[in-house]
């Protein structure tokens, strides 16, 4: 069983914990570096990038991530936990950071106030049938992708949703809360093969 961890500090980590169980892994919550150090994966839930990003240095934890993940950590990051995985942000709030490992420039609430959130079905080539029932909620955007980096999927006008590099995967929507699990299950497949 992959012992993976979901980073617990800020937003849905038990919807991610329970999809992660749900398919089998031994799932753990990571707020501290020891915590870190017992897993072989990890998601970055949704929630409040900035928030994340805050506490995750007032926790000790901005180094030890950028490490597991400079070591070849498998990492999946939904909405904020892509906006933490990528290496650029745009609209963050001053001085906010990212873990960064994604060649990817994240615009983050890319969806501006009138359609905060919204709901559309993504042909994803990578997972097959049926297509990927997509929430968003205030989510980013991938504006650029950079050199490595793999398009998973992307809205009917093209714009980037859901990316992979390497052993890091991010999307802009919330498999977590529609029962889909496809996604999760590729994050599982590539810490089997680390
Ligand atoms: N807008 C949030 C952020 O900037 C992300 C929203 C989400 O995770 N659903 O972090």
């Amino acid at each position: 069983r992959p012992r993976v961890g979901v980073l617990a500090l800020q937003g849905d980590v038990r919807e991610h914990a329970r999809v992660l169980t749900e398919l089998g892994a031994d799932v753990s919550l990571v707020r501290r570096p020891e915590e870190l150090a017992g897993v072989e994966g990890l998601v970055l839930p949704g929630g409040e990038s900035s928030v994340i990003d805050k506490l995750a240095r007032a926790f000790g934890m901005q180094g030890p991530l950028r490490a597991a993940i400079a070591a070849g950590m498998p990492m999946y990051g939904t909405c904020a936990g892509l906006i933490l995985l990528a290496d650029r942000i745009t609209d963050g709030i001053t001085g906010q950071e990212t873990f960064g490992g994604l060649n990817v420039t994240v615009r983050r609430n890319a969806f501006g106030s009138q359609v905060d959130s919204f709901e559309t079905d993504l042909t994803v080539a990578a997972l097959g049938d049926p297509p990927v029932h997509a929430v968003f909620i205030r989510a980013p955007l991938v504006e650029t992708v950079g050199d490595g980096v793999q398009t998973l999927a992307a809205l009917q006008d093209g714009r980037v949703v859901a990316v992979q590099q390497g052993a890091l995967m991010g999307t802009s929507f919330h498999p977590e809360v529609t029962g889909e699990n496809r996604f999760h299950g590729r994050f599982l497949d590539i810490v089997r093969a680390a």
